[in-house]
């Protein structure tokens, strides 16, 4: 599991990221002329709990953990989001997260509202026995607060299958029955869609090599970099790769490689197994993070963490195209910069849309169950996520705006006219 810890946003006071989840809502709603109660119920979470919960460590001695769950909104159906384990992580993050899952799904028009929960941990600190307590207990915390109708979680940042099947396990044990559709991303042996795994990182190579293609650069031959290398960053790249793309740095959490002739992203996967990062690969050059967001390439796929281009280093950047493979990597203040710099960014509830749409693919095959083959899966995926682009794209032609709010503004006018068609109860 690798996950990357660069800095957020170092140096000058930029947003964190409920401030940025807010401005770019304010801009949306603005946009959309938003009636005054749409936006006052729309810019809050619904619901949102904190659990403090003990665990029993390899060592004996007992350690206090924090989690939290925030349900931004679930006007078009059950919660969506995954769950991240982090040390920084904390309740805004997750408010932030939770609010950018609402948009994302309602951008690709899947059936769900918006989540996010989080547990501010260090998962490399752990033993694979206490990560399974924590996230357990976790799971048991969130006890009435999940389920297949009302909230599913996901794998985010430092979670994965396994953490997913942990969690699937426990509500179960509660339930006295097996729960397959409580969360997405499990193993493919336990109920698990095929190509969710790498879904996330498909969709940011099919977003951004329409970003390209209009950008007049075929992503065959194009020069890429990409900051991290975990559940998103590992798949992005190697599937750019598949398609031609020369990837010439990366980055993780450990440090980062860079090699003018191209890289070889399986290697890279090999490396980090080993060694716990890609730093040090043979037959590479080191890179820091900072070197690698001004590398001069066609596309840098941003797939680490939330603050990473702000205005402090937008100056910095040499790309042509972003993809936006992370949650908020680029900061609103930074936005107008990369702009006017003519830097065309693919927005993150677009970019990387992937994951939860076959998310959505893996429910609605839980419920039924029934299991898809993985080329139909990759097929209905590519569908869902070009259709998507097809309408960002008209509207920012039709409205002369960019793709962020033309991303946002779709889905907000979608949440807020389930909110409105439903009415207020009592
Ligand atoms: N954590 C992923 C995201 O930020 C996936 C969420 C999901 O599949 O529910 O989009």
């Amino acid at each position: 599991m690798a996950i990357t810890d660069a800095p957020r946003g170092a140096g000058r006071a930029t947003p964190n990221a409920i401030e940025s989840a807010l401005a770019q809502f304010d801009r949306a709603a603005d946009h959309l002329d938003l009636a005054p109660e749409t936006r006052a119920i729309l810019r809050v979470p619904k619901r949102e709990w904190t659990v403090n919960f003990p665990v029993s460590m390899d060592d004996g001695h007992v350690e206090v953990f924090t989690g939290y769950r925030v349900q931004h909104n679930m006007a078009r159906g059950p919660a969506k989001g995954g769950i991240r384990f982090h040390p920084a992580t904390d309740l805004d993050e997750v408010r932030a997260l939770a609010m950018w899952m609402t948009w994302k799904c309602a951008l690709v028009n899947v059936p769900f509202g918006g989540a996010k929960g989080g547990v501010t941990v260090d998962p490399r600190k752990l033993s694979q026995n206490e990560l399974q307590h924590v996230t357990r207990r976790f799971a048991t915390e969130l006890q009435g607060v999940i389920g297949p109708e009302i909230d599913i979680p996901a794998p985010d940042v430092g979670t994965n299958a396994q953490t997913m099947a942990w969690i699937m396990d426990t509500v179960s044990m509660h339930a006295g029955y097996t729960v397959p559709g409580v969360v997405t991303g499990k193993p493919v042996g336990l109920g698990g869609s095929e190509g969710r795994a790498d879904a996330t990182g498909r969709g940011v190579m099919f977003t951004a090599q329409r970003a390209l293609r209009e950008a007049g650069i075929d992503m065959n031959g194009a020069t890429v970099a990409v900051q991290g290398f975990g559940n998103v960053g590992e798949a992005a790249a190697r599937l750019i790769h598949e398609q031609g793309g020369k990837l010439v740095a990366i980055t993780d959490v450990g440090g980062g490689v860079a090699n003018p002739n191209g890289l070889d992203p399986a290697a890279l996967k090999l490396r980090l197994s080993e060694h716990g990062t890609i730093a040090g690969a043979p037959g590479t050059e080191p890179i820091d993070n900072a070197g690698l967001l001004s590398a001069d390439v066609d596309l840098l796929v941003l797939a680490a963490l939330e603050g990473q281009i702000t205005a402090n280093n937008a100056d910095a950047v040499h790309a042509r195209v972003i993809a936006e493979g992370a949650n908020g990597p680029v900061t609103p203040d930074a936005d107008p910069i990369l702009a006017d710099r003519g830097i065309v960014s693919v927005p993150d509830i677009l970019c990387n849309s992937g994951g939860v749409i076959v998310s959505y693919f893996e429910w609605v095959q839980n419920l039924q169950s029934f299991a898809w083959p993985a080329d139909q899966v990759a097929e209905r995926l590519r569908q869902v996520i070009n259709g998507a682009y097809d309408e960002v794209s008209a509207m920012r032609q039709r409205d002369g705006i960019d793709a962020r709010l033309a991303a946002q503004a779709i889905a907000v006018a979608r949440v807020a006219e389930a909110t409105q068609i439903r009415g207020r109860y009592p």
